[in-house]
């Protein structure tokens, strides 16, 4: 979702007569469109806001800071000082209008507002001549804002309710997107099934289909997926188109009914199990990717043993885990947490351990396969081998040059290494 409005962001800066540079050391200004969904983030982005600041003594330098953290503790960075500005979420997409006014007369600081009115425009038609990311992929926004309420999550407290964008307009944009020269997209949305569910729209796997219809289009990639909206219709659709990417990134969280209940996440691990039953059956060939978090207040060691057993039963193409970190502002933070840290690390390797053999193994099954790649860099090892990515998520490395990138490719995969695969093109 970051990258999706970090281009917007940079978008409405160049619009507004400024220019990138990419020493930070230099810069007039430096934005940082920030991440609040876990704790580690945010002290990340506080380190390098720090940085910029102490910058500022030698010139006259404007600290901008964007995104979720802004919206979480901007108004207080800014009124210690530590940032010359905050701008929410909802504001974001036109930063470069804040700052130029900022730079110019207004003094206003701080953009938090999450009423209607300053929502700003995600689908942007200027920026479909801009290719300075990846000329062939576009990140296309489909929801902003979440309304699911996690007991663990920031994200509806400081992205705001959720907002689908007309699917006229989306698809319209994608079609000229496809039209300029790009293969790939990616739909994107904190819950992408729920798409539609706010405002009387079509639902997510009309979308898809009427995305997956649109010329020119080799990839479609969706993320994320939520399990409580994930219907057969989709898998539908994913079976009935090629172009449409057989990776789905479902996450789980937790394989306990009692955590998953405490997580408030309005699924049981029945019903999860049924979608997998459900692509099973639809899809001769896919991969699963999801989110997992250990040590979640009130986990007993037989509900993480239910987790292992899921990740065992699931097989896992790939999976996000973390140790429980509270945020505080959601319900989970009032928790007493009976865990320690070093017990919650303890869970996490055991899990993390387990779900590495069982990656190895998914890749070691595709050997011999033949898999269409879009190319998207060269690889750091040789000049004479590119990298990318193939429909079921994996990594794969094959021969190959620059006038590859950013297209489509027939690879056969020879070998692991890592987890990446390795594999040769096919004329
Ligand atoms: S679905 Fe849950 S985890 Fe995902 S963004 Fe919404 S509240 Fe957070």
């Amino acid at each position: 979702m970051n990258k999706g409005d970090s281009e917007l962001i940079k978008h409405s800066m160049l619009e507004n007569g400024f220019t990138e540079t990419d020493n930070e050391e230099t810069a007039d200004i430096c934005i940082f469109n920030t991440c609040s969904v876990r704790e580690h983030a945010e002290k990340r982005a506080l380190a390098k806001i720090s940085i910029a600041r102490s910058r500022k003594a030698a010139g006259k330098k404007l600290v901008v800071v964007a995104g979720c953290m802004a919206q979480r503790i901007g108004e207080d960075l800014v009124l210690k000082g530590k940032a010359d500005l905050a701008v929410g979420p909802y504001q974001s997409p036109e930063l470069g209008a804040i700052v130029r006014s900022h730079t110019k007369k207004d003094k206003s600081r701080i953009f938090l507002s999450q009423t209607e009115a300053d929502f700003a425009e995600r689908i942007n038609f200027d920026l479909v001549k801009n290719k300075d990311i990846y000329p062939w992929h576009k990140w296309v926004t489909i929801t902003h804002g979440c309304e699911n309420f996690c007991a663990y999550c920031i994200v509806p407290y400081v992205r705001g309710k959720l907002i689908s964008f007309p699917s006229e307009k989306i698809l319209n944009y994608i079609k000229e997107l496809a039209a300029e020269g790009i293969i790939e997209i990616t739909l994107l949305g904190q819950n992408v099934n729920q798409y539609g569910q706010d405002c009387g729209e079509i639902p997510f796997y009309q979308l898809l289909e009427k995305t997956a219809a649109i010329k020119g289009l080799k990839k479609i990639n969706f993320l994320t997926s939520h399990p409580m909206d994930f219907n057969s219709a989709i898998a539908d659709v994913i079976k009935d188109n090629r172009n449409i990417s057989r990776s789905i990134h479902l996450p789980l969280q937790s394989g306990s009914n009692p955590v998953l209940k405490a997580m408030n996440r309005k699924y049981t691990l029945s019903d999860y199990y049924r979608i997998i039953d459900t692509l099973k059956s639809k899809l001769d060939d896919f991969s699963v990717s999801t989110d997992l978090i250990v040590g979640f207040p009130g986990e007993t060691d037989s509900d993480f043993r239910n987790t292992l057993k899921a990740v065992t039963d699931i097989r896992y193409d790939e999976a996000f885990m973390y140790a429980y970190s509270p945020r505080e502002g959601t319900p989970a933070f009032t928790i007493k947490e009976e865990l320690t840290r070093t017990e919650k690390i303890e869970r996490l390797n055991e899990l993390i351990a387990l779900q590495r053999k069982i990656s190895l193994e998914k890749r070691e099954s595709r050997i011999n396969r033949i898999e269409l790649v879009i190319a998207e860099k060269s690889s750091r090892r040789s000049a004479d081998e590119v990298s990318g990515k193939t429909f079921l998520n994996h990594t794969v490395v094959f021969n190959g040059s620059s006038a590859d990138i950013g297209k489509e490719s027939r690879v056969e995969i020879t070998d692991v290494k890592g987890s990446t695969l390795v594999g040769k093109k096919i004329p």
